[in-house]
């Protein structure tokens, strides 16, 4: 196998987005295939923290809300995720986690569509953003009920006139499955429903078109493809159709047309700011800043092409290097299907990855049997991909992973 690594060698030689890998922090030897669950750190996050911490908070202490700009972070930053996901400027804050963003679009878009009370999404849909409908129905008390469908081709016929949102998460976080946005919004809106997007695997690893396709709202993640850091705020977009006339019940003060009118009844801004609720975690949104800069001068659809080249790469390795030792793709083998992830499924997946992991090739495990693989093309070279699919092989073919220290399972996977 190892002949074949100067044809990885050279791939990366002519990489146009190559660079970029240095400007992260990886420690060496490591294969970071996990990025699609929390993105490595830029360089610069350490010293724009530094200064945060020691010249903004404990120096100049509340002035740093004006001087510093923390005041308009949440609208400054989403500035920077809109072209990524082909939203205007002032459609984008970030704020709050993907969880609580979803539960402010997805009673904004029941009370849009009041008489509806089912709420269509998908059975393998990450659990977060089913859980919230739940929540959110029990709360609402009016009946809303979710329509799950077991494939992702089943969506459209689930949508008739009795529809009130349509809540799907574009690329699945399981298999890497991409669904058709524009299809879907259209359709749905054929049938009189909203459509929430959750670009929680989409923003930083693949286009977005959420004015093209005319979405409703949607709701994405920072800490995966956008390397924000663990547990970086999330983003809210709300098409400048709604941002009017969506109400969110979360009504907190940075959601006030004034909120330093301190006005004791709440008035909802007339922009994106109404999706806003409290104060923003500035220290979060300073690390998340730098991060999302790095996009002034990366080409998201150079990212794309990259993606689909690594993940090429892989599944045609993986097939040939570890040929019957019961590996099963689980994402879909057209690349236009798919994010930019390889799923596959094996009996002994979470051990596997366990060894894997002990081997310094980072992945993750999702139950009940599969391996998941990012491929973030900022940072992960043809080299990567190669030695990652020798780990694996030599893995698979010595049975390391029977040893009992891979076998033990811990809380977060
Ligand atoms: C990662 C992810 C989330 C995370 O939600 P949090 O509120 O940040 O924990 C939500 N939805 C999807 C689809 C995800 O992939």
């Amino acid at each position: 196998m190892q002949i074949n690594r100067g044809k990885a060698e050279e791939l990366d030689g002519r990489d146009p987005l190559g660079d970029f890998r240095d400007e992260f922090v990886l420690r060496p030897g490591l294969i970071y295939l996990d990025g699609n669950s929390l993105g490595p750190m830029h360089a610069s996050v350490r010293e724009r923290m530094r200064a945060c911490i020691e010249d903004e908070w404990a120096n100049d202490l509340i002035a740093s809300w004006n001087t510093a700009g923390w005041y308009d972070m949440p609208l400054r930053l989403g500035a920077r995720i809109a072209p990524l996901i082909g939203a205007g400027a002032n459609d984008v804050v970030v704020t709050d986690s993907t969880s609580i963003n979803l539960f402010k679009v997805l009673a904004a878009a029941i009370r849009l569509n009041p008489g509806r009370k089912i709420i269509v999404s998908e059975r393998s849909n990450f659990p977060t953003d089913l859980y919230m409908v739940e929540g959110l129905s029990a709360f609402a008390g009016q009946g809303h009920e979710l329509r799950l469908v077991d494939t992702p081709e089943d969506v459209t016929q689930a949508i008739d006139e009795s529809v009130a949102v349509v809540m799907l998460t574009h690329v699945n976080y399981r298999t890497g499955r991409v669904h058709d946005m524009a299809d879907i919004t259209k359709r749905a809106h054929q049938s009189g429903a909203l459509v929430v997007w959750d670009l929680a695997h989409s923003t930083g690893a693949l286009p977005v078109d959420l004015a093209g396709a005319d979405a409703d709202f949607a709701v994405g993640c920072t800490y995966k493809y956008l390397n924000g850091g663990p547990g970086a705020p999330a983003f809210v977009y709300v098409a400048p159709r709604l941002q009017t006339i969506a109400e969110q019940p979360l009504s907190g003060w940075f959601g006030h047309s004034q909120p330093f009118a301190f006005d004791p009844s709440f008035e909802p801004a007339e922009t994106i700011h109404r999706f806003l609720t409290g104060t923003p975690p500035v220290l979060s949104m300073t690390a998340l800043e730098p991060a999302l800069a790095i996009w002034d001068r990366v080409d998201i659809a150079a990212v794309r092409v990259k993606s689909v080249q690594l993940c090429e790469y892989f599944i045609a390795l993986v097939e040939e290097e570890c040929a019957g030792f019961g590996l099963e793709l689980a994402s879909p083998r057209d690349s236009a299907r798919r994010g930019s992830q390889v799923s596959f499924r094996h009996e002994n997946a979470y051990a596997v990855m366990q060894a894997l992991i002990s081997r310094d090739v980072v992945g993750d495990f999702r139950a009940p049997d599969i391996m998941r693989f990012g491929f973030a093309p900022l940072y992960i070279r043809f080299v990567d991909v190669f030695d990652a699919v020798a780990t694996l092989s030599g893995i698979l073919r010595s049975e390391a992973w029977r040893d009992d220290r891979f076998q033990v399972r811990s809380a977060v996977t």
